[in-house]
């Protein structure tokens, strides 16, 4: 027998929580475990934009055959217009080349094994704290992990000096992952200045930034957020982003996203991709075509592009709300510490500094179900389950 041996895994610290949640009977239970976007009556809908750009796909779709292994092609070159803005130098020189690639997770993993197999970057640099699964999908590719500081938990803040003493420590041809913006789980984003100051250290040193990408029209707008990945493409000449459309299209279980590697010239990229698509070949050998059919459709279309940052728009601001309303209602629920920081906060999560114990005790006490750092997905709350987790949560302080 060769599986008799093998030990239970342990459940998953996001996607346990919601197993758990589904198995709970209490009536007035909350999940705000995992980051999925929920409407003001918590439902995740489909965009119209979507669902109009399915209509038209399913109206004038003639096969199934196999897409090439880089995925629709169509859809590559919005996501480079996304990505960098129009008419953007990396993009004029063609020193870009993007595969489409299953989600933000699926684009990470072929990143990873793509640089393990090709190059001599097998060291990567994650936040502390950072999103719970690229210490999974990193070590599964077989990268050696890092960590640089980046969060102060006293002040609930950035600790920028941290985070360069500790990246001035770093080799030549480490790579570093960035969060382009919604830093997840803090929420804290760099500022432009810190951008700045991010990609002369890794220019300095050689390091090389793996953008991963996963909230691009949360934070400010789609534009704003990609201000990081611009100042920094701007600079550095090698670069990678892993991005994903299972936010910002609300295309969760599409699998949608993409790859892109940047070189310093045409004639590199062409090589070096040529791996990347060895490495896709090797795994799923091409990607299924649906959701990126859906994303090219909606900005190929002037009408449908206006109707989705509408939707997407209207998503960020939801979140917005919610997080004043937070901070307000845990107030009114006679909660005496201060929680104004999260309103700063980015994205669809708030770092709220509880302790794991805390944590334990909404869960076990008051059905309230957050990730084990403090991590609360505020693109759960509503109007109406807020006075349900903010007396929970005065009640476990
Ligand atoms: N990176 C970060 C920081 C994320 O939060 C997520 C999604 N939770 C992903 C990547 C992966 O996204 P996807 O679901 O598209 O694989």
């Amino acid at each position: 027998m060769i599986f008799t041996q093998i030990e239970l895994a342990p459940a998953d610290p996001i996607l346990g929580l919601t197993d758990a949640f589904k198995a709970d009977t209490r009536t007035e239970k909350v999940n705000l475990g995992v980051g999925i976007y929920k409407d003001e009556s918590g439902s995740t809908p489909i965009l119209k934009s979507v669902k109009l750009a399915e209509e038209r796909i399913l109206a004038t779709q003639k096969s199934k055959s196999y897409l090439g292994i880089e995925g629709v092609e169509a859809y590559n070159r919005v996501v480079q217009e996304l990505l960098f803005g129009e008419g953007h130098e990396v993009v004029k020189n063609k020193r870009a080349l993007t595969a489409q690639a299953p989600g933000g997770t699926g684009s990470l993993r072929v990143a990873a094994e793509f640089l393990v197999r090709n190059t001599e970057s097998k060291t990567i640099w994650v936040s502390n704290p950072t999103w719970a699964n690229h210490q999974n999908i990193f070590t599964s590719a077989a990268l050696k992990i890092k960590q640089y500081r980046y969060y102060k938990a006293e002040t609930h803040g950035k600790d920028f000096d941290a985070m360069i003493a500790d990246l001035k420590t770093a080799k030549e041809g480490d790579l570093v992952l960035l969060h382009g913006c919604c830093h997840n789980p803090t929420g804290i984003d760099l500022t432009q200045a810190e951008w700045h100051i991010i990609a002369e250290l890794c220019l300095e040193q050689s390091l090389v930034p793996l953008f991963d990408f996963a909230y691009q029209g949360f934070g400010t707008g789609v534009e704003e957020d990609a201000q990081g990945l611009r100042i920094v493409a701007n600079k550095v000449p090698e670069l990678i982003i892993a991005n994903s459309f299972s936010k910002n299209f609300g295309l969760y279980n599409e699998r949608i996203g993409a790859v892109t590697l940047v070189a310093e010239n045409q004639a590199d990229v062409i090589k070096a991709f040529s791996q990347v698509k060895s490495t896709i070949r090797g795994n799923y050998s091409n990607p299924p075509a649906h959701g990126a059919l859906i994303v090219s459709t909606i900005l190929g279309d002037s009408e449908l592009t206006t109707l989705w940052q509408s939707e997407l728009k209207e998503m960020r601001e939801r979140i917005a709300k919610m997080r004043s309303l937070f901070v307000e209602t845990l107030k009114s629920a006679g909660v005496k510490q201060d929680f104004s920081f999260i309103s700063t906060q980015n994205g669809m999560f708030s770092f709220s500094g509880l302790t794991k114990e805390q944590v334990a005790k909404l869960k076990d006490d008051h059905a309230v179900y957050i990730v084990g750092s403090g991590r609360i997905s505020v693109a759960g709350m509503t109007i109406e389950n807020m006075p349900v987790i903010c007396k929970a949560i005065a009640a476990v302080l």
